[in-house]
């Protein structure tokens, strides 16, 4: 509400209030409250004032009403005698003075001398007129008559007039006359109807004229004789009483004259103002009161003003009516009531507006859920729902039977929350029919309490919330996923991790661990040839098949575990022979050609294995521990499948250890190159020398190439160290004075993993040697196949102009038959074969075999490991032109070489005599 309509409102109510009291509207609520207080504030009378009232028996022993003026006649002598101030006799005397008692009565008032009264009495005549009824003279001669009204006022009296005039007479009122000492006001004064009429002395007539009273009661005091009984005519109606007699009217006025208790009316105009100042006061503070301040303020200053009124009728006999201003007040706690309602009204519509908003926000988020949402009520109709749950379920959920439109599994869980409160207490998994589809679902059902009109029930009560999620997809990703974890995406081998797991399943009972396990680890050779010749997609084919011929041999599980290393797991333990027996199988069925689009192709397979005996029940050490052997296996051409053993683990270690070492003998400079000549066996000239890797350890001294080699190539730091030893080599050999050859040993691993051919540029371009002088020792090993890429690599530096030679020749697998196509310029005889010499007969059928294939093949031979005179003398005769061994120099730094080179050869060797060995050759 506006301040100014505010303002209006209360205006116009507290003018009605004052009009009202102007229009006298509430006189009657005034006269109401007046009574309360004249109730509350009784006043016991003077006591002075006596009445003695005419009784029913007095009057039976006068005979007649008319007949009591006797007994007023011997009243007034009984009162006078008594000593009464004044005696006023109430009643109609008449006009005939022609009975004995009114003689009497003459007689009695002469005798009362003057104290005696009678009254005039005012009423209404016929037309309404204003008659009074005189004593007749003689009497009103001896008792001056008083006025008092009896008939004019017939309503409620509260006013007393004062004095009448009657014709020319002017005529006291009763009141005034008998307290003449007292100022009374000139018209009418207000009775004081707080004086408590009971407690007027009174006395019957009969009591008075048979003496029973109390002696001297009348003494001094004023005595108003008159009729106890009030008919119609002679009962007035008053405040408080109601209704009373005349003469008791008449007493109460005396009594307020002689208490000097004439009140005066205040009149509506001080209630005026003061219904004013309350409008003030509510439009000021109502708007920052409640309505329970407004309605304690109203009744406390309602309280307050009624006390007022009180204190001021009783100490300064003031009149206020307060109906005015409780009607003002009334008014306004109204209109405060209307504005608390008109308020709580607006807060229900925001409210109503609030609700409706929010329940428009409710379903939006129903319906823009992510998940599949229905809120069904208990009417089973679905109230809500999201889109994906309409795309899903159906279309037009919305106000639909649910019976009609959920599948059965939604219906039960749906039911059972609407009907017994259960709901479900973690999510479900289900299959749906949507359609023609199956789906796999979770859902959940939550049931709430609505109140009517929320959630479009009309109802309110119980709702239940089915919220699902189509998770079709997500499982079968999820299955995509272990599936891929747990196999290998190229072949759909086992996964290393799954392959781990299925070895600790077997092994994870007593009874697993009882029977055992065995891991065969298979390692392919040659898989990079497939590769580089006929291209990747044919060896994923390649292994893909590899894959599916393991899965052929009674494995409980077959693994991809590195790019070209399966593995195969066994349960029991197969034991050395049952398991080589397996792995040789393996090994076989790997072998077996494969057709590949059209394509053949071969690859070879190693195997390392071990079981559940030799490694323990962890799955883990034991992959590791087959790995371990085939990783041996493989640097062993040629060995067949290696069980685990305990050394292999202890090698595996110092291999750690000492790739440590070889790193920091790499980076400490702990390497160095000697020399060993290689002498012309005809002239003992030195034409070459060839370069030995040497480590001086810090701590160990001189570690022997047998070992370090081999540790350098498991490592993989063969590869810097031979190139370190071919640059090094190249830049001293070239700067010594006579170009002799220079042999370098290069490891099969520099060819695989290395770049030899830029190795040799480099140190060939760094030195300035001529390539004609290097030659590239290479082992048996490297070219087992004519296919082989080494071949090219060997091709390609020849054609440079530098020299092959075949290291070591005889241990290895080398079959003479194809030696003549390979790109080899020099064969040297191992020294195996030349320790031999002269006395093994086997070994020297094998010199003599090689000297001679060799010849008719064109090859250069070196005899290694000459040791005796005799041995490089045989080795000479059969046609070897050059020779290296203790016998002529061991291998040694630079310095001591190049001494030797320089020295003339009678002094490089003095024992070298041919005619001196002669006879010895022909005994052979
Ligand atoms: P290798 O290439 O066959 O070298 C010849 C080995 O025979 C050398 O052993 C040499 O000291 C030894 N030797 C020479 N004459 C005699 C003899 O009359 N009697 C006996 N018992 N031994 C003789 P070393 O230096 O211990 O080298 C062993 C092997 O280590 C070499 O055999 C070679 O295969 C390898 N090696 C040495 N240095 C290198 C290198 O720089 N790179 C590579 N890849 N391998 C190297
Ligand atoms: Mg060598
Ligand atoms: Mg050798």
């Amino acid at each position: 509400m506006t301040r100014a309509r505010h303002l209006i409102v209360t205006a116009i109510v507290c003018a009605f209030a004052i009009i009202a009291v102007g229009m006298g509207w509430l006189s009657s609520v005034d006269s109401a409250l007046r009574d309360l207080r004249y109730s509350l504030t009784s006043r016991p009378a003077s006591g002075d004032i006596i009445f003695v009232a005419i009784d029913d028996s007095a009057i039976r022993l006068a005979g007649s009403a008319t007949a009591a003026r006797g007994l007023y006649a011997r009243a007034v002598d009984v009162l006078d005698a008594e000593g009464a101030r004044t005696i006023v006799l109430d009643g109609t005397l008449g006009d005939a003075l022609d009975a004995p008692w009114d003689m009497t009565l003459v007689e009695a008032l002469m005798r009362a001398q003057g104290k005696a009264r009678t009254v005039a009495t005012l009423s209404q005549g016929p037309e309404g007129e204003p008659v009074v009824d005189m004593p007749p003279d003689r009497i009103a001669a001896l008792a001056p008559p008083v006025f008092i009204d009896t008939g004019l006022r017939q309503f409620t009296s509260e006013t007393y007039t004062t004095r009448i005039s009657h014709q020319g007479w002017m005529i006291e009122s009763l009141a005034t006359a008998l307290t003449p000492e007292r100022a009374v006001p000139e018209t009418e004064f207000l009775i004081d109807f707080a004086i408590d009429l009971d407690t007027v002395p009174r006395v019957t007539l009969s009591d008075l004229l048979s003496g029973r009273f109390e002696p001297g009661l009348f003494k001094g005091r004023q005595v108003l004789v008159g009729f106890a009984y009030y008919s119609q005519q002679s009962s007035r109606s008053v405040p408080r009483y109601t209704m009373l007699s005349t003469p008791s009217v008449q007493l109460l006025a005396a009594e307020t004259v002689r208490q000097d208790r004439m009140l005066i009316k205040a009149g509506p105009l001080p209630v005026m103002p003061i219904i004013a100042g309350v409008w003030l006061l509510f439009a000021v503070f109502r708007r920052q009161m409640t309505l329970h301040a407004a309605i304690a303020g109203a009744l406390t200053y309602g309280g307050i003003l009624e006390f007022t009124a009180l204190v001021l009728q009783v100490h300064a006999g003031l009149l206020i009516d307060t109906a005015g201003i409780h009607l003002a007040q009334l008014g306004l706690v109204a209109t405060a009531f209307w504005y608390e309602l008109e308020a709580r009204g607006h807060s229900l519509d925001s409210a109503a507006r609030e609700r409706d908003s929010m329940r428009g926000i409710l379903m939006r988020v129903v319906a823009d859920n992510f998940d599949g949402v229905v809120v069904v009520d208990q009417t089973r109709t679905v109230r809500a729902a999201s889109r994906l749950a309409e795309e899903v379920l159906s279309p037009g959920l919305l106000g639909s039977a649910m019976d009609r439109v959920l599948p059965p599994v939604f219906r039960t869980a749906l039911e059972k929350a609407l009907d017994d409160g259960t709901i479900m207490d973690r999510v479900s998994e289900e299959v749906i029919a949507c359609g023609e589809r199956e789906r796999l679902v979770e859902f959940v059902v939550t049931l709430s309490t609505v109140e009517a009109g929320e959630v479009n029930s009309n109802s309110g009560g119980r709702v239940a919330c089915l919220t699902f999620r189509d998770i079709t997809e997500r499982r079968a990703v999820e299955k995509q996923l272990t599936y891929l974890a747990q196999h290998d995406p190229l072949t759909g081998a086992t996964s290393r991790v799954k392959f781990v797991e299925d070895a600790e399943k077997l092994l994870a009972t007593p009874a697993g661990r009882g029977r055992g396990a065995s891991i065969f680890l298979v390692g392919l050779s040659r898989l990079k040839v497939v590769n580089d010749t006929l291209g990747h997609a044919y060896g994923d084919a390649l292994l893909r098949q590899v894959a599916e011929r393991l899965g052929q041999m009674g494995a409980v599980s077959v693994a991809r575990l590195e790019g070209n290393a399966f593995g195969v797991l066994r349960e029991g333990v197969l034991g050395a022979d049952e398991g080589r027996d397996y792995a040789e199988r393996l090994i076989a069925e790997v072998a077996r050609p494969y057709t590949l689009n059209g394509h053949h192709a071969i690859v070879g397979a190693r195997v390392g294995m071990t079981d559940s005996d030799l490694s323990g029940c962890s799955a883990d050490t034991m992959v590791s521990h087959a790995g371990l052997a085939l990783s041996i296996a493989s640097d062993r051409p040629g060995t067949g499948p290696l069980v685990f053993s305990r050394e292999m683990d202890a090698r595996i270690k110092s291999k750690q250890d000492m790739e440590v070492a070889l790193r920091a003998a790499l980076d400490g400079g702990e390497f160095s190159v000697h020399y060993q000549p290689q002498v012309d066996l005809e002239s003992g000239e030195i034409i070459g020398v060839e370069a030995l890797a040497r480590w001086t350890h810090p701590e160990l001294g001189n570690v022997s190439p047998a070992e370090f080699i081999p540790a350098a190539e498991e490592t993989g730091l063969i590869i810097e160290l031979g190139r370190w030893i071919l640059h090094a080599a190249c830049q001293e050999v070239a700067s010594w004075p006579k170009p002799v050859r220079l042999s370098v040993n290069v490891s099969p691993l520099q060819f695989e993993h290395g770049d030899v051919i830029g190795d040799v540029r480099l140190a060939l371009a760094t030195s300035g040697m001529a390539p004609e002088r290097l030659y590239i020792e290479i082992t048996e090993n490297l070219i087992v196949a004519e296919t082989s890429p080494v071949i090219d690599t060997l091709r390609t530096l020849r054609a440079e102009g530098v020299r092959i030679a075949l290291d070591d020749f005889g241990t290895g697998y080398s079959s003479l038959s194809y030696l003549g196509r390979l790109p080899v310029d020099t064969i040297k005889i191992d020294q195996s074969f030349v320790r031999g010499l002269p006395d093994d007969a086997e070994a020297s059928a094998i010199v003599r075999a090689v000297l001679m294939i060799s010849e008719s093949l064109g090859k250069h031979v070196v005899a290694e490991g000459i040791e005796t005179q005799d041995q490089a003398w045989l080795l000479r005769l059969g046609g070897c032109t050059v020779g290296q061994g203790y016998f002529f120099s061991r291998p040694g730094p630079a310095a001591e070489i190049l001494t030797k080179l320089t020295l003339a050869e009678e002094d490089f060797f003095p024992a070298w005599n041919m005619t001196e060995f002669c006879p010895k050759i022909e005994k052979v």
